[in-house]
């Protein structure tokens, strides 16, 4: 087929908008954007896409968690997955998410219109629990599709004490379908999310799309120091055990460290906690906690190991007492190289000249393709929002972008090929 117009895209922009607005209305509260996962406003959501996805012609049932699924047929069993999420952070923006289902149902309606039938089959998901704003625990809906649920999660109460069993049976579902919601390895071809950015990056380099390479994992080190107080006037520079001291050249490695990555890891201390506190005593117990991120599991790994080695270094120059504890541990979610090439060949073809080199960048939020990945190869689609704004109000992104993403989701499926990817990506 040939590539669309620039006024079909600000169409398609256009309608993204529309549709983007009549979801961001559907909140328990009057003045602010609040839609958890398994509640009316969920129902009232999912019945909202159900009906736009029946307009299109796409077939729609409902899974045990309430994932909305759109199907087209192809003319093989292997299917790709288009999906995000309708569930919402408190005093949420409109974008996340829901343009990531919107965009999936635009696309479709795009082949079903030229009445053509693609060698696979399309089913757009909505999931319900991406932002983990109810339960404490997130991703259910799509480990569920993913085939990766845990069974021990549906124990988890909600603020007001119901359990995410509980809430599955009063929205109308039953915990014993849980499994038949799972996607079999062998049809689930590909799941592939466009969402927005969340972030800057694509704002500051003047792209209205980027291709993400993965989904960022994430290291905490919970470091304590163990020194000795004194007084700060009568102990001799050479005979002091200080604790903050020893924290503060631990820092300093981590900032060296990261640095030297020139950019593949980002290590950072938000937290520090001094005791006892006192500007006339010498610190005796210091707490630093540092928060590491990469999109490479390597360079996360690498950079971790050596802190470790430097600060049991300085520890043990220092004299200091030293424990270290990982308190945080998440995998980075790859995506997946043929997905990601596609989609940079999907966004030349819709951006054109612009986009000679489409950007490439990790994402720094998580989304439902880390539980996606545990089934099948995935990737993502990010679209710039105004000021790297997310999880807020503000949250903006121009309908020229959204069409654009739109136009770029259309031409990744023109050139989908599911025997491209044989091997599934694993985290
Ligand atoms: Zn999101």
């Amino acid at each position: 087929m040939p590539a669309l117009t620039q006024s079909e895209i600000d169409a398609l922009g256009a309608r993204a908008e529309l549709m983007v607005n009549s979801l961001g209305t559907v909140s328990a509260e009057p003045d602010r954007l609040v839609r958890l996962f398994l509640t009316p406003e969920h129902r009232r959501a999912a019945d909202r896409v159900t009906s736009w996805m029946r307009q299109v012609g796409l077939a729609v049932s409902e899974d045990a968690l309430g994932t909305v699924r759109g199907r087209l047929e192809g003319a093989s069993p292997k299917r790709l997955l288009i999906g995000s999420h309708i569930d919402t952070v408190i005093n949420a923006g409109m974008y996340d998410g829901p343009f990531g289902v919107i965009a999936g149902v635009l696309a479709v309606e795009h082949f079903v219109r030229a009445g053509r039938k693609l060698p696979f089959g399309i089913d757009v998901l909505a999931f319900g629990d991406e932002e983990g704003s109810r339960f404490p625990a997130t991703l259910a809906s799509s480990s569920a599709c993913a085939g990766v649920f845990k069974t021990d999660n549906l124990k988890l109460a909600d603020r007001a004490g119901v359990t995410l069993g509980d809430a599955i049976a009063a929205y109308g579902k039953s915990v014993d379908d849980i499994p038949a919601a799972a996607y079999r390895p062998d049809e689930a071809a590909a799941y592939l999310e466009v969402h927005i950015e969340q972030g800057p990056v694509l704002e500051v380099r003047n792209q209205p799309l980027g291709v993400v390479t993965a989904i960022i994992g994430q290291t905490y080190l919970n470091v304590e120091f163990l020194g000795e107080a004194g007084h700060a006037g009568t102990v001799p520079m050479l005979l002091r055990r200080d604790a903050l001291a020893g924290a503060a050249e631990a820092m300093m490695l981590g900032e060296r460290l990261a640095r030297e990555t020139r950019g593949e890891v980002v290590a950072t201390v938000g937290r520090m906690t001094v005791a006892p506190g006192a500007t006339n005593v010498i610190p005796a117990n210091v707490v630093i906690v540092f928060d590491i991120r990469s999109g490479s599991e390597a360079a996360r790994a690498r950079l971790v190991d050596a802190l470790r080695g430097g600060i049991r270094a300085l520890a043990e120059r220092r004299h200091l007492g030293l424990t270290i504890t990982t308190t945080r541990e998440v995998a980075t979610t790859p995506c997946h190289p043929y997905v990601q090439d596609q989609l940079a060949e999907a966004i030349r073809s819709a951006v054109g000249d612009a986009a000679e080199k489409p950007l490439r960048l990790g994402s720094g939020a998580g989304h439902d393709g880390q539980a996606m990945a545990k089934l099948c190869p995935v990737g993502m689609l990010f679209v710039r929002c105004r000021g790297g704004v997310s999880h807020n109000p503000m949250e903006y992104a121009n309908p020229r972008d959204l069409g654009l993403a739109v136009a770029a989701l259309i031409a990744f499926i023109e050139r989908f090929d599911p025997t491209k990817l044989t091997s599934r990506t694993t985290t």
